[in-house]
């Protein structure tokens, strides 16, 4: 199965990497490297160690690691999201092929830091346990 997408804004094909391709990663890394593209880890960390403390008990666990829940949640809030698409993209060898997710945004560099903000955000919705305050003042400095 092949399938070439193309860049929802200026119709460049996905392979040529033009500026609105926030990211292409496998599936299996795409929520991982979008959390490092933003520079969020550690607020991303607190929100996943939460949702597993089971303080969210209506969250789907999935959306760790499945791309599509993930995009739903915490992508397409973003005003500088514009898309998000599966490429399948082959290997050297036929077996190591595998589906590419690939990410759109008119301005990745804003959406990076939208997407930052809106993990923050949802980390610190959740009532904090009084030993975990100093995390609120070193992850919020404004
Ligand atoms: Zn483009």
């Amino acid at each position: 199965m092949i399938n070439q997408c193309h860049c929802p804004i200026c119709k460049a094909p996905a392979s040529k990497g033009c500026s609105h391709l926030a990211v292409a990663a496998e599936g299996r890394d795409f929520v991982r490297r979008c959390v490092e593209l933003a520079h969020a880890e550690i607020p991303w960390r607190v929100l996943c160690r939460q949702r597993k403390a089971g303080e969210w008990p209506h969250e789907p666990q999935d959306f760790t690691w499945l791309e599509t829940a993930f995009c739903e949640e915490f992508l397409k809030p973003l005003s500088s999201y514009e898309g998000m698409e599966h490429e399948w993209r082959s290997g050297p060898k036929l077996s190591q092929g595998g589906f590419w997710v690939l990410l759109w945004s008119r301005s990745p560099q804003h959406l990076w830091w939208e997407l930052r903000e809106e993990i923050e955000g949802k980390s610190l919705r959740v009532p904090v346990r009084a030993e975990a305050a100093p995390w609120l003042i070193w992850l919020n400095p404004r």
